[in-house]
């Protein structure tokens, strides 16, 4: 027997445990501190009423024989046709049409992304965006693919573009992006789609954030590009748009139109999915089919809204003090430059020392990250309020 050895090539992931125990150590010692965490990816505001009486009704539905359900339906791979349909027709409003068989329910965009790649040879050589999501290159690492990146910097406001001289079989892009808060436009986006198709590669669209974007001149999904739906496969989730991190729920869109080799990836992912997944749970897809109702959508616009506030606070302080960032407007991320060139973790240490505020490392994301840092706007208003306050007394010293 030989373990896949490909797992002794991941790096150990020191970000987050790190940013755990530091904080930890520093609450210990000073007990009479209030530290405030702007570091966490995970929302804080409960569910929408819409949400949790969908889930109510659903429970009790399972509690009488006529209404009990067991496996989900097979046609669509055990997501129900209401929670299908009901992600049909928000694509419809961003101008996308799809079928009901392009859609995956899933029990969220991380299993997704480390799924998919069931889907590929091993041979493929894949880019990554850095900084990025870290899951992208640890699933690659597992599978012992070859893995080229592409330089996020400030000079290219963290969208790095196709350069056609480098051939690509399979593409991340995140947008809006975690870490950096960055979002590609249509324009831009379009010149991927084109880079896709000339090289025959795939792109691995992950749309987690969509729902923080306003501005229209950004696209809310890779679909509203045109030829995209012949070179993408996007990966959605309702996490973040709908507080799911704790119920679990989510969507891939695999196009028909998708084929490689002769094979379309639909058929390949719907075989793959109906083998080795038995969907996601009946109560939790009755829930998520209520988030894009006119009412539930309404509700969590609501704590889109409050989020999108903590962001503005953050980037309204970080104007003041006159420092670069990317982000805070499409996305609930921040991505601020380091002062006074400190590097990510001299800068962890230094916040979290006199101004009581945690957030996270860039370097922890890649090694563009270096000399950058994530704070979030998931937290509450008052400690948001509060940590900027701080921000600017030890900042403007
Ligand atoms: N994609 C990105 C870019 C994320 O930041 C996250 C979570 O933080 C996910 C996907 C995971 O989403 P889910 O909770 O649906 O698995």
């Amino acid at each position: 027997m030989k373990i896949n050895s490909n797992f002794l090539n991941l790096k150990d992931s020191y970000l987050f445990s790190t940013v755990g125990r530091k904080t930890a150590e520093y609450k210990e010692a000073h007990p009479d501190k209030k530290v405030i965490r702007l570091s966490i990816g995970d929302v804080t505001r409960p569910l929408a009423p819409a949400v949790i009486e969908a889930m109510h009704r659903a429970v009790d539905d399972m509690s009488r024989k006529e209404t009990f359900k067991g496996y989900g339906p097979d046609r669509y791979c055990y997501g129900y046709e209401v929670l299908i349909d009901s992600v049909k027709r928000s694509y419809a409003r961003k101008g996308v049409s799809l079928e009901s068989s392009e859609v995956f329910i899933s029990d969220g965009a991380k299993s997704d992304l480390g799924n998919i790649l069931d889907l590929f040879a091993q041979e493929n050589t894949v880019l990554v965006p850095d900084p990025v999501y870290p899951v992208y290159v640890d699933t690659n690492i597992m599978a012992g693919r070859k893995i080229l990146f592409a330089d996020a910097t400030a000079e290219n406001g963290f969208l790095p573009m196709p350069d056609f001289k480098v051939d690509a079989d399979l593409i991340y892009l995140c947008s809006p992006n975690n870490p950096t808060g960055a979002a590609y436009t249509r324009e831009q986006l379009a010149e991927w789609v084109r880079y896709a198709r000339e090289k025959n590669a795939v792109l691995l669209y992950d749309a987690a954030y969509e729902y923080f974007i306003t501005d229209p001149a950004l696209a809310r999904s890779v679909y509203q590009i045109e030829g995209a739906k012949e070179c993408a496969i996007e990966f959605c989730s309702y996490s973040k748009t709908a507080g799911f991190t704790g119920v679990r729920c989510g969507y891939t869109v695999v196009p028909h139109a998708l084929v490689r080799e002769g094979t379309p990836l639909n058929k390949l992912w719907a075989r793959r999915q109906s083998t080795k997944f038995n969907g996601v749970s009946y109560i939790t897809q009755m829930g998520a089919a209520a988030v894009f109702t006119e009412e539930g959508e309404k509700q969590i616009a609501e704590n889109l809204g409050y989020y999108r506030e903590n962001a503005k606070i953050i980037a309204d302080c970080l104007d003041e003090l006159g420092i670069f960032y990317t982000g805070g407007k499409n996305s609930p991320y921040i991505w601020m430059k380091c002062p006074y060139n400190m590097d990510s973790w001299t800068f962890f240490d230094f916040l979290l020392e006199k101004a009581n505020v945690v957030g996270t490392p860039g370097s922890g994301f890649g090694k563009n990250g270096e000399g950058f840092f994530r704070l979030t706007a998931f937290g509450t208003r008052e400690d948001t309020a509060e940590a900027c306050s701080r921000l600017k007394t030890v900042l403007k010293k």
